[in-house]
C-alpha cells in the first residue's frame, strides 16, 4: 500500500479552509514517508476547483464530477472513496474532522474494515507508520494513536494545522466515474438554510461565548457587539442553548462544536468539563466571571473577576477605539 490521500471539502466553488489545512498536514506526512499526495475532489461542476488543488501541493488529483456528489451525501461519497481505496490501496486517507469529514471517514473505515483515528490535533510518522495525537477524557490528556491496519483512516481537527501554501503546481486531473447514480440515492437535498451568523464558529479566529450568566436572550447582545468589533463569532454553553436563548448551532462543547480559535472569550460560563471539551485547545482563553472560583479560570491566560454586563461593553469600547472598527 502506498500514497497519502486527502478528501477535499468544498462549497460554492471554494475549497474549505479545513481542507487547505489537511493538505498542509498530509503533505508533510507524505514527504516523511517518501510517498505521493493525492487529493480527492468529488462534487458537481468542480473542474476548475479540482485543477486548483495542484497549486496547494497535491502530486495527483482524482476528480469525480456528478450530480450524485452534490450536497455532500455520504451514501454517494462513501462507496466512491471506499471503491477507489479498495482498487488503489492508499496507505493513509485523511479528512477534516468536520461533520461530513467524520461521516465519510467512518463510512469508509467500516466499508474497508479498517481502523480510524478521529479528531487528531497532531500528526507525525514513526518507523513508516503515521501516529496521530488526539485529546482523550474530554481533552484532559493527549494520546498518541497508531492504526495498525491499512489504509490508516484519520480525521484531523480544523485550525490545528497551518494551511497549505500556494506552490504554483499544476497538473491533469484524473476523472473517474461515480459509484452510485443520483437516481439510486435514497435522499434528496431540497434546500440549504444557514442558521449561523456571517462568521462560522469552527472557522472563526475569535469566538466570544456566553453561558447561563448572560441571563436571557437579550444578554447575548453585548457579547454580539464585542464579537462584531473583533470580527469574531458568537458561541454559547449548553445551558444557554437549552434555555432557548440562542440556537444550538452556537453551542460549544462535547455535544456541540469543537473549536480552536486564536482567542476564546468566555463570559458567564462556569467551565464544566463538557464545555471545556469543545474549547480547551483554543490558543488564548480569556474568562469573565463573577465567581473567582469558577473552574474555567484554570484554562485562562487572562481572567477578569466581575460582572460581564459591565466588562463586555468596556472591552467593546476599548477594542473599538484601538482597532478603529
Ligand atoms: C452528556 C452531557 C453533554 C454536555 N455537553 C455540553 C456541551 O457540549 N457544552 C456545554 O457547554 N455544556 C454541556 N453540558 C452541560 C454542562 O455540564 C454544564 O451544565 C454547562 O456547560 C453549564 O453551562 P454554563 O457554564 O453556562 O452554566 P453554569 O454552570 O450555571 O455557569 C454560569 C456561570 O456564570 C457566572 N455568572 C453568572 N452571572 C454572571 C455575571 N453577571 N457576570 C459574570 N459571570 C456571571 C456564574 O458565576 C457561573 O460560573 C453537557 C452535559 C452533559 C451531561
Amino acid at each position: 500500500m502506498s500514497g497519502v490521500w486527502v478528501w477535499i471539502e468544498h462549497r460554492n466553488g471554494e475549497i474549505k479552509s479545513v481542507s487547505c489545512e489537511m493538505l498542509g498536514a498530509a503533505r508533510s506526512v507524505a514527504d516523511e514517508l517518501g510517498d505521493s499526495l493525492t487529493a480527492l475532489v468529488l462534487g458537481n461542476d468542480i473542474e476548475d476547483l479540482a485543477r486548483s488543488v495542484f497549486d496547494l501541493g497535491a502530486d495527483a488529483v482524482i476528480g469525480c464530477d456528478d450530480s450524485s456528489l452534490r450536497d455532500v451525501r455520504v451514501e454517494a461519497l462513501g462507496p466512491l472513496v471506499a471503491g477507489l481505496a479498495r482498487e488503489r490501496k492508499p496507505r493513509v486517507i485523511i479528512s477534516g474532522a468536520s461533520i461530513p469529514g467524520r461521516d465519510l471517514a467512518a463510512w469508509v473505515a467500516a466499508e474497508l474494515d479498517s481502523g480510524l483515528v478521529a479528531d487528531g490535533i497532531g500528526i507525525k510518522t514513526e518507523g513508516g507508520a503515521v501516529v496521530v495525537t488526539r485529546p482523550v477524557y474530554a481533552g484532559k490528556l493527549l494520546a498518541d494513536v497508531r492504526v495498525t491496519s491499512e489504509p490508516q483512516i484519520i480525521t484531523l481537527r480544523s485550525r490545528a494545522f497551518p494551511p497549505a501554501e500556494s506552490t504554483g503546481g499544476s497538473g491533469e486531473v484524473e476523472w473517474v466515474q461515480p459509484a452510485v447514480s443520483e437516481e439510486a440515492l435514497s435522499t434528496r437535498v431540497v434546500g440549504h438554510e444557514s442558521s449561523e451568523g456571517t462568521v462560522s464558529l469552527t472557522d472563526a479566529d475569535i469566538i466570544v461565548s456566553g453561558g447561563r450568566g448572560v441571563g436571557g436572550p437579550e444578554g447575548f447582545e453585548p457579547l454580539q457587539e464585542l464579537a462584531d468589533v473583533l470580527g469574531g463569532a458568537l458561541g454559547a454553553s449548553r445551558a444557554a442553548v437549552d434555555a432557548g436563548w440562542i440556537p444550538y448551532d452556537h453551542q460549544v462543547g462535547q455535544t456541540g462544536k469543537t473549536v480552536s480559535p486564536d482567542l476564546y472569550i468566555a463570559l458567564g460560563i462556569s467551565g464544566a468539563i463538557q464545555h471545556q471539551a469543545g474549547m480547551r485547545t483554543s490558543k488564548i482563553i480569556v474568562v469573565v466571571n463573577k465567581d473567582a472560583d469558577a473552574p474555567i479560570f484554570k484554562l485562562a491566560a487572562f481572567g477578569i473577576v466581575g460582572d460581564l454586563f459591565k466588562i463586555a461593553p468596556a472591552l467593546t469600547a476599548e477594542f473599538r477605539s484601538r482597532l478603529g472598527t
